[in-house]
């Protein structure tokens, strides 16, 4: 980075730091697309006439709101909840719902910011947003979880609607609690219409969402492999988490013949040098989706695997790291651990799951290195066709689909590739962060002052 590229960066985050202040997430989101875009804003001037890196880094709105319910035992809870709408300039507000106990404005904002750029990749009219709660969905029965996706609708209804915004999951909020979402949607506004994304197949839900992030992230590795003249084929392979992200992207993974070693989830991880075959996955997948237990209990059932309590999984010797759990879950000492350890590729399922310091060590190692908001667009591409799917009252059958987020990946890719080639290869963060900039910051020119 030049000086002058860096006096700017450094000038406009002490600005968004003052006007946000203690919002970490935001600001290590930020300053990661700020790096990348801040010379292309120098560049042109109508960009920094029009402010757009201010405007797009202040959301549209956010709403803020109490979500009352009832307890089993008939006692009264409540929790905070939140929509933020950040930047609707190339199609209507579309984003995920998170409730994990950890939520707060700044993790939102965050996930919201990186929304844009990743919905402006897929190449489909999608605007940014993200929303959720504090709310911990574990250890909580059916029933509460239906009371609580209720009353968190009796507000949300308002701000949401199929050419407004259009939720999905995230974290917490798997297809039990995009339908007790729906079926409270319809009640209040008495429409059936494509507002959420993820529904059930009866109910208007597309063919291969719920694989959708997983298969598209390990399309990707697969892109970024291909484009060196190389394959996952083959490779040894780290997944963390055990959630949705994690048990697709293993899934493709091993089916594209890599071996996949490790699972993860708060409690742990599970190392099985054997790999985790489809058989064994078949065995977590109902573990966690049809029971909802714990990665540990993989080793009651496939003893020759070893679970290292309240550890990640990235002292294992892999080929390639697949961090599908959360935010900032690779640390700066972590991914000098996976390079040490000879890691030939980093490719993000989750969202920011490696710290800035660790994003860099990738870079600059020259590993190839995906993005979340590249990585793991094909969760919400696939949202996207559903919207189309729910408009056009059609369904598409599971070839359609799967041809369509394979083709939106390597489009993906093919974007980072034209933004982020330099002397060393393909800088897949600059790529993805000038590559989905461009067109919402167009789309703001055009739109004039708003
Ligand atoms: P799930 O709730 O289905 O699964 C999350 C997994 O990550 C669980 O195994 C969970 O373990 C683990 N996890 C969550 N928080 C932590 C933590 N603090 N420390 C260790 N493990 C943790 O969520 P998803 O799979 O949907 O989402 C995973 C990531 O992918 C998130 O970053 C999300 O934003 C991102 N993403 C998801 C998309 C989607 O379509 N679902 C689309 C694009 C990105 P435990 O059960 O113990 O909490």
């Amino acid at each position: 980075m030049s000086a002058a590229v860096n006096d700017a960066v450094e000038h406009f985050m002490s600005g968004l730091i003052k006007l946000n202040p203690a919002e970490t997430e935001f600001h290590q989101a930020v300053r990661e697309v700020v790096q990348s875009v801040m010379p292309v804003v120098l560049d042109k001037k109508a960009y920094q006439d029009a402010q757009i890196l201010e405007r797009m880094t202040e959301p549209d709105r956010i709403v803020i709101f109490r979500v009352t319910w009832d307890t089993d035992e008939g006692q009264i809870r409540a929790n905070r909840a939140w929509r933020v709408q950040f930047n609707n300039s190339i199609g209507p507000y579309k984003g995920g719902l998170r409730f994990h106990p950890s939520v707060n404005q700044s993790i939102l904002k965050f996930l919201g910011f990186e929304q844009v750029f990743k919905n402006s990749l897929t190449g489909l009219p999608m605007g940014g947003a993200k929303g959720g709660s504090n709310f911990n969905p574990k250890g909580k029965s059916d029933r509460e979880v239906m009371r609580f996706c209720q009353s968190f609708m009796i507000e949300l209804h308002r701000h949401i609607g199929k050419d407004t915004d259009v939720p999905a999951g995230d974290i917490g909020v798997g297809a039990r609690e995009i339908s007790y979402l729906f079926g409270q949607f319809k009640r209040l506004e008495n429409v059936f219409t494509g507002v959420l994304t993820g529904k059930g197949l009866e109910f208007g839900g597309s063919l291969l969402r719920k694989e959708a992030t997983g298969y598209g992230c390990v399309y990707f590795c697969e892109n970024m492999f291909k484009h060196r003249g190389e394959s996952v084929a083959g490779k040894k392979v780290a997944v963390s988490g055990s959630g949705n992200v994690a048990l697709y992207a293993a899934e493709k993974a091993t089916e594209l013949g890599a071996k996949v070693v490790t699972l993860s989830d708060s409690g742990g991880f599970i190392h099985d040098p054997d790999g985790i075959d489809l058989e064994k996955l078949a065995f977590v997948k109902e573990l966690k989706e049809e029971r909802r237990g714990r990665i540990h209990e993989y080793k009651d059932r496939f003893p020759s695997a070893e679970f290292h309590a309240g550890q990640r999984p990235w002292v294992v010797p892999v080929d390639i790291a697949l961090p599908c759990a959360t935010q900032n879950e690779i640390s700066a000492d972590e991914a000098k651990t996976l390079l040490g350890n000879g890691v030939q590729a980093v490719c993000e399922g989750a969202n920011m799951p490696t710290v800035l310091e660790g994003a860099h060590a990738f870079i600059q190692a020259g590993i190839l290195f995906g993005p979340g908001k590249a990585a793991n667009a094909g969760g919400v591409a696939v949202s996207g066709l559903e919207q189309t799917q729910n408009s056009t009252r059609l369904s598409w059958s599971r070839e359609r689909v799967d041809e369509r987020l394979q083709e939106i990946m390597a489009n993906i890719h093919g974007s980072c590739v034209d933004h982020g080639t330099n002397g060393n290869g393909v800088d897949y963060v600059r790529g993805s962060n000038v590559g989905g900039f461009i067109k919402v910051a167009d789309a703001m020119l055009a739109h004039g002052a708003v």
